[in-house]
C-alpha cells in the first residue's frame, strides 16, 4: 500500500469561491522542532466547469511564474470562473526562498523528481503531493518556466510531440491560445522526472512556457506570462472573455541537433542575439581562454539554420554547457 502524503492543505478543493492558504509540509530542523514548510495555494472555484491547475515556482531563479501568479491569485474574480483554478506560485517553496533553482534542502530539482515519493526529500513529497493530488483534480495544467540564472530564451509557450496524437492536438492549440511571442513544439535533454510528463502521461492537456531568463523578469515578460494565463483559462472554457489575440510564431526544436553544447572552460563570445536568424554552419558562440593570450577562441557551430532560441547567460561558461538553442520556424 503507498503512503499517505503528509502534507495537508489548508484550504478545501472542493468549496466555492476564493481561499487563500497553503499546503503544510512537515519539516523538524534546528530552527523548528515541529515546523512545517508552508506552500502557498490559493483555489478559486464557481458553479462547475474544468479544473486548471497553474504553477510558477517549479525552479526558484524563475519569476514571471510567481509574481503573475501571486498577481492572478489576489485579482481574479470568481463571478467569472466556471470552474476551478488552483494556483501554486512558488511550487518549490524553499527554491523560491533561496532563489535557486533546486532546494536548497535537499538539492532537489522538482523538474527531476516526478512522481515523487510520500516517504522521500522535501522536494520529493511536494512533487508526490501534486502527482497524487492536484494533478488527477485538473483537466488543463500550466507550468510557468523561463529560463533561470544560466539561460535566457526568446519568449515561447511550450508543449511536447506526443503518441497519443488528439491530446498533443489539445496541448498545441492551448499553447497557441496562450498568445506568447513565440509557440516551441519542444524536445527535452532529459524528460524522466517532469511535471510535463507526468500530467502528459495522465492525458492532462498541459503547457509550459520559457519567458526570459537570467535570475529576473522584465515588464514585457511578465505581461506575456500575465496575458497568456487569462488566454489559456478563457480557452479552457474557466474564465469568461476572449482569447487576446496575439501574433505567434511557431517553432520546432525537431531533434537534438537544437543543442549547442559547450567542451571548453572560459569566457563567452555571443555572435549573435536572441531571436536573430543561424544559417546551418554559422558561428553562434565563441569561448575564450582567459588564462592566456594569444590562443584562438573555441568556435560553436549551428548544426542547422532557424532561429536562436536560447543561449547560455553567465559571461563564463564550462565543458557540458548549453551554450545555445537553435529552433525552425514550422
Ligand atoms: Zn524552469
Amino acid at each position: 500500500m503507498t503512503r499517505p502524503s503528509p502534507i495537508t492543505a489548508t484550504i478545501d478543493f472542493e468549496k466555492d469561491g476564493v481561499q487563500h492558504g497553503h499546503l503544510r509540509l512537515p519539516y523538524s530542523r534546528d530552527d523548528s522542532a515541529w515546523g512545517a514548510i508552508p506552500i502557498p495555494i490559493a483555489v478559486l472555484k464557481n458553479s462547475s466547469g474544468p479544473t486548471a491547475l497553474i504553477t510558477g515556482g517549479n525552479h526558484g531563479d524563475e519569476y514571471e511564474g510567481p509574481v503573475g501568479l501571486l498577481k492572478a491569485a489576489g485579482s481574479l474574480d470568481p463571478d467569472k470562473i466556471a470552474g476551478r483554478i488552483i494556483i501554486l506560485p512558488c511550487l518549490n517553496f524553499p527554491a523560491v526562498q533561496a532563489g535557486t533553482r533546486t532546494s536548497p534542502i535537499d538539492k532537489g530539482n522538482m523538474n527531476r523528481v516526478f512522481p515523487g515519493r510520500p516517504d522521500g526529500s522535501v522536494t520529493e513529497k511536494i512533487a508526490d503531493y501534486v502527482q497524487r493530488h492536484l494533478l488527477p483534480l485538473a483537466d488543463y495544467v500550466l507550468d510557468i518556466h523561463s529560463g533561470g540564472k544560466t539561460l535566457e530564451f526568446v519568449p515561447f509557450a511550450a508543449c511536447h510531440r506526443l503518441a497519443d496524437k488528439g491530446l498533443e492536438a489539445r496541448c498545441v492549440a492551448a499553447m497557441k491560445a496562450f498568445g506568447a511571442p513565440y509557440g516551441m513544439l519542444m524536445i527535452e535533454l532529459d524528460s524522466v522526472g517532469m511535471l510535463d510528463t507526468s500530467a502528459e502521461e495522465m492525458g492532462k492537456v498541459f503547457i509550459s512556457t520559457e519567458l526570459g531568463g537570467g535570475g529576473t523578469l522584465t515588464a514585457r515578460t511578465l505581461a506575456i506570462a500575465e496575458r497568456g494565463l487569462r488566454n489559456f483559462l478563457v480557452h479552457a472554457g474557466i474564465l469568461q472573455g476572449r482569447v487576446a489575440s496575439a501574433e505567434t510564431l511557431m517553432l520546432d526544436m525537431e531533434d537534438g541537433d537544437c543543442f549547442v553544447i559547450g567542451d571548453d572552460r572560459g569566457l563567452i563570445e555571443p555572435c549573435v542575439d536572441l531571436g536573430a536568424k543561424v544559417e546551418a554552419g554559422q558561428v553562434v558562440v565563441r569561448i575564450h581562454d582567459f588564462e592566456h593570450t594569444g590562443r584562438p577562441a573555441a568556435e560553436y557551430r549551428a548544426k542547422r539554420a532557424g532561429l536562436l532560441a536560447g543561449r547560455h547567460f553567465p559571461g563564463r561558461v564550462q565543458p557540458g554547457d548549453c551554450l545555445a538553442v537553435v529552433a525552425s520556424p514550422a
